[in-house]
């Protein structure tokens, strides 16, 4: 399934020029006013998407769900990833179509707010249904024995699409009837419907400690005060900090790629310290002293790449345990932007684990009964060596292909 980007016109909030962002996009710089938004993820986004023809006022728009992820699948053999990019209707209707097909790709789309002219039918679904019926449909169950499963790197949003009714009900983006001839006494109050209860609220991109202005790339999830060195993350509608920190290295030659650097508690199986991380993953190392008190913890990208790769940096960078010095600082050199949120990156905690336990059809049984759930954590950047084709991390041995991240925007 081939992934794509929705994108959406949408005006400065503070000057109010016209703007074209992208659905990841979450710092916005105007060009016009030069100043620079946060847009927290408040919920799921909700965009309508516009007639062609605007003169045409739609009689309704109805609500697709939108839902783009991996689902990873794991049996005591191997790890599938399948990536996923569908609609469905957000309500039941033999009359409208189940999909949106392939509109969203061509067109503009806009954020469907309070103020936005035209008649919403409420969507009855919820997100969690449309997991649901995702997984029923692309799920690789069925083999047989014990199975985990995870949505990862998830989009859920809600689209709204115009239809009008004349007859039969036609549908205003492709201005095409859509269904048969419809009873003289069709009301489209049957459904029920109702403004969309939500509005954009974009947070100023400056430093709440000092007033300096933050950085970060266009789809950073977390940006960065280079003047009172500290990281912040949206929470709710404004700022709140988080710990971070890098691994010391020196040079131009040298990417930061972010990792979450979590400590958690785990039952069901015996994970708590580096020595127990030993037994477990059947490492050829004697376990020397002290090491049961050195807790276990996950190394997991807080960046977007293809799941096999996500999976195999997390896995690797994991079983390594790193126990350099993080420094509280905003790294002098080039950092990858952190795209890939805290809540999707701990989904992937079974999985790492499948990828590393030996011998894994004798543990992974044990795996869909574990329970592991996040104590601590703080963002660590990693250095990378920027090598000719690869990444490059020389100390604990991994290397990434550079044009796997550079195409990983819209996964
Ligand atoms: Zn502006
Ligand atoms: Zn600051």
């Amino acid at each position: 399934m081939k992934s794509f980007n929705i994108s959406i016109e949408h005006n400065c909030p503070q000057c109010g020029a016209p703007a074209s962002l992208e659905e990841t996009d979450r710092l916005f710089a105007c060009p016009f006013c030069r100043v620079k938004s946060f847009l927290p993820e408040n919920g799921y986004f909700r965009y309508i998407l516009p007639c062609p023809d605007s003169a045409r006022n739609p009689d309704v728009y109805f609500p697709y769900w939108r839902f783009k992820g991996t689902l990873f699948s794991s049996n005591s053999s191997e790890t599938v990833f399948r990536f996923i990019d569908i609609s469905h209707q957000g309500r039941e209707s033999g009359i409208f179509p189940v999909s949106l097909g392939f509109r969203t790709q061509a067109l503009k789309l806009k954020f469907a707010l309070p103020e936005t002219a035209g008649l919403f039918i409420k969507p009855e679904l919820t997100p969690g249904d449309i997991v649901r019926i995702a997984e029923k449909r692309f799920s690789d169950k069925g083999a047989g024995g014990p199975f985990i499963q995870s949505f990862m790197g998830e989009t859920t949003s809600i689209i709204y699409s115009p239809f009008y009714v004349k007859e039969k009900l036609w549908d205003a983006v492709i201005n095409k009837p859509v269904s048969s001839l419809l009873p003289g006494d069709f009301d489209l109050n049957i459904f029920g419907t109702g403004k969309p209860d939500w509005t954009i609220d974009f947070i100023p991109a400056i430093c709440p400690t000092c007033g300096w202005d933050l950085s970060g790339e266009r789809d950073s999830l977390v940006l960065f005060c280079k003047n009172c060195d500290s990281a912040w993350q949206p929470d709710g509608k404004k700022f709140g900090k988080i710990k971070f920190g890098y691994i010391p290295e020196s040079g131009e030659d040298f990417l930061f790629l972010p990792f979450w650097h979590i400590k958690a508690s785990i039952s069901g199986i015996t994970l708590d310290s580096y020595a127990d991380l030993i037994k477990i993953a059947n490492l050829p190392k004697i376990i020397r002293d002290g090491w049961e008190k050195i807790s276990f913890k996950f190394w997991i990208p807080a960046f977007k790449v293809r799941a096999q790769h996500y999976i195999r940096l997390a896995t690797h960078m994991t079983l390594a345990q790193p126990d350099n010095e993080i420094k509280e600082q905003v790294p002098a050199g080039r950092m990858h932007p952190v795209n890939l949120p805290f809540a999707e990156a701990i989904e992937s905690f079974k999985t790492i684990i499948a990828g590393f336990i030996k011998p894994r059809k004798d543990y992974f049984s044990l795996l869909p009964d574990v329970q592991i759930t996040p104590e601590d954590f703080i963002l660590a950047y990693v250095p990378f060596e920027d090598g000719h084709h690869d990444l490059i991390q020389q100390e604990y041995q991994v290397a990434l292909n550079k044009a796997l991240l550079a195409t990983a925007g819209n996964l």
